[in-house]
C-alpha cells in the first residue's frame, strides 16, 4: 500500500518511518524545506532515541521519501495521514489553520478515492470541517472525488515513539463507512498480527477519546500532585501513598509521580481544547478544569519552593537548573515547566544556569537570558542552588563531593524526587524535594 503522511514532526516522522519498516511505501510531506532537506541528507532534526537508525534504513530501502510539496504525498496514496500541528488559541482552542490549509491542498490536488485520516489531536467535529474544506475546493474546481475521511488519535509517547508505534496498547480508528474502515485495518494488520486491541469507533467517538486519554493521565498527575503537598504539611511520605494506592489494580501505578507539574506538547494543549470545547457545547468538565488550575498552582509553587531556599528573595543570586526538556530522552521543550520555573526566577532577578542533554537548541531560542553550561557540573558552578528539573537518567547518579564544592551553597531542590532525603542530607546538603519531609 501506498499512503503518504503530511506533518513531519515528532509524530508524521515516526508514523511515516514505522509505516515503512512494515513495508508500506511512505512519502512524507512538510511545509519546512529545511526540515526536509536535512531528512533527505539522512539527519533526523529532532531528538527520539531509534527514530534516526529506523529513518536511514527506509530511506535506503527506498520504502520512504520527503517532499515539500503536498501534493506529491496525495498522489499515488490511498491512504493520507494528516500529522500537522495543533497548537493552543488564547483563548484555549485549537489553531486548525494548519489542519485546513492541508485539506484544501488536498482538495486541490486529490485524483481517486483515499482515505483522510485526522492523526493530529483535534477537537470533535474537525472531520465533518476537513470534508468541508476539501469539497468547497473540489466545488470551486467543479470536480467530484470521493474520500473518507477518518480519525485515528495518536498516543505515542516522546522518548519511546517507536516502541509506542509499534507495540501500542491499542490502536482507535473512527471512520464512518466501512471502506475506509477495511483499508485502515488492512493498513494496521503488522499490529492486527501482534494482537494490538483495534478498537473501531464513529467518528467523533475517535476524536473525543484521545482528549478523554490526556485529560485522564493529567489528572492523574494533578491528583498526586496535591497529594504531595498536602503530605508536606503533615509529615507523610507521597512515595508510599503513591504505591498504596497504586498497587490497587483499580488505580495503577503510572503517573502517579510528584513532579513539578505536567507540561509538553500535548498535556497542557489537550486540557485546555477539551475543557473549551465542552464549555462550547453547554457542558462542563469541571475536573478537567480542576486539573488545569492545580497544574499552574504547582508549577508557581516551585518557584516559591526554590525561593524559599534562598531566603526568600532570588534577586541577584545564581541557580543551576538540570534539565529543561518537558521530559527526559527528548529535546522537545513545548509548554516544559522548565520555561515557566526559568522565566520566573528571572523575572525575580535571579541569573539562571542550565544544562539539558538534548534540549540546548530549543533552549536557546525560548530562552534567550539563559546562560547554557557544557555539562551538570558547570551548572553546579557558583549556583547557590541547585534545582533538578527534569529527570534525565544522568542526573540521577551525580558525583555528590563534586557538586558540593562546585555549589556556593550546598542547596539541592529535587522537583523530580530522583535522590533520597536522608543520605542527600548526611551528604551535607540542604535538600529539598516534593511530598517527602
Ligand atoms: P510537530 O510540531 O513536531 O510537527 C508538526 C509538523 O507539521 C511540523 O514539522 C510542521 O512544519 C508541519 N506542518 C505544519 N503545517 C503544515 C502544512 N500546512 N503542510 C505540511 N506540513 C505542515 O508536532 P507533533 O508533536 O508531531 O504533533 C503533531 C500532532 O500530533 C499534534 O496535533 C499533536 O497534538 C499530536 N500528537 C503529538 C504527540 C507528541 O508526543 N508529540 C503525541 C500524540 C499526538
Amino acid at each position: 500500500m501506498n499512503i503518504g503522511v503530511i506533518g513531519t514532526g515528532y509524530v508524521g516522522l515516526v508514523t511515516g518511518a514505522c509505516f515503512a519498516e512494515f513495508g508500506v511505501q511512505v512519502v512524507c510531506a512538510d511545509i519546512d524545506a529545511e526540515k526536509i532537506a536535512q531528512l533527505e541528507r539522512g539527519e533526523v532534526p529532532i531528538y527520539e532515541p531509534g527514530l534516526e537508525d529506523l529513518v536511514q534504513r527506509n530511506v535506503k530501502q527506498r520504502r520512504l521519501t520527503f517532499t515539500t510539496q503536498t501534493s506529491e504525498a496525495v498522489a499515488n496514496s490511498l491512504v493520507l495521514f494528516i500529522a500537522v500541528s495543533t497548537p493552543s488559541l488564547p483563548d484555549g482552542n485549537t489553531d486548525l489553520r494548519s489542519v485546513e490549509a492541508v485539506s484544501r491542498e488536498i482538495g486541490r490536488t486529490i485524483d481517486g478515492y483515499k482515505v483522510i485520516v485526522n492523526k493530529s489531536t483535534v477537537p470533535v467535529g474537525t472531520a465533518v470541517r476537513v470534508r468541508g474544506w476539501i469539497d468547497e475546493e473540489l466545488r470551486k474546481a467543479g470536480r467530484k472525488v470521493e474520500f473518507s475521511v477518518a480519525s485515528n488519535p495518536e498516543f505515542l509517547r516522546e522518548g519511546a515513539a517507536i516502541g509506542d508505534f509499534m507495540r501500542p496498547d491499542r490502536v482507535v480508528i473512527g471512520t464512518d463507512d466501512e471502506q475506509a474502515t477495511a483499508i485502515l485495518r488492512s493498513l494496521y494488520r503488522p499490529l492486527y498480527l501482534i494482537e494490538a486491541p483495534v478498537l473501531i469507533t464513529n467518528v467523533v467517538t475517535a476524536e473525543l477519546t484521545k482528549y478523554a486519554a490526556n485529560a485522564f493521565l493529567a489528572a492523574k498527575i494533578s491528583f498526586i500532585n496535591e497529594f504531595a503537598n498536602l503530605c508536606e504539611d503533615i509529615g507523610a511520605d507521597v512515595h508510599d501513598i503513591a504505591r498504596g494506592i497504586g498497587l490497587d489494580r483499580r488505580i495503577g501505578s503510572k503517573f502517579l509521580h510528584p513532579g513539578p507539574g505536567f507540561g509538553g506538547s500535548c498535556f497542557p494543549k489537550d486540557a485546555r481544547s477539551i475543557a473549551q470545547f465542552a464549555r462550547e457545547t453547554g457542558n462542563s468538565l469541571a475536573i478537567v478544569e480542576a486539573v488545569i488550575d492545580v497544574n499552574a498552582r504547582q508549577q508557581q509553587r516551585m518557584v516559591e519552593k526554590i525561593a524559599a531556599c534562598l531566603d526568600g528573595d532570588v534577586r541577584g543570586k545564581t541557580v543551576g537548573v538540570l534539565g529543561l526538556s518537558f521530559k527526559p530522552e527528548t529535546d522537545d521543550m513545548r509548554d516544559s515547566p522548565a520555561l515557566t520555573i526559568v522565566r520566573a526566577l528571572q523575572a525575580r532577578g535571579a541569573r539562571v544556569q542550565a544544562y539539558d542533554p538534548q534540549a540546548m537548541d530549543a533552549a536557546r531560542k525560548e530562552l534567550p537570558d539563559l546562560t547554557l553550561c557544557s555539562d551538570a557540573y558547570e551548572a553546579c558552578r557558583g549556583a547557590e542552588a541547585l534545582v533538578i528539573v527534569t529527570e534525565w537518567n544522568q542526573f540521577r547518579m551525580l558525583d555528590l563531593d563534586r557538586i558540593k564544592a562546585l555549589l556556593a551553597r550546598p542547596v539541592v531542590v529535587d522537583l523530580r524526587n530522583i535522590y533520597d532525603p536522608a543520605p542527600m542530607r548526611a551528604a551535607g546538603f540542604e535538600y529539598v524535594c516534593i511530598g517527602r519531609s
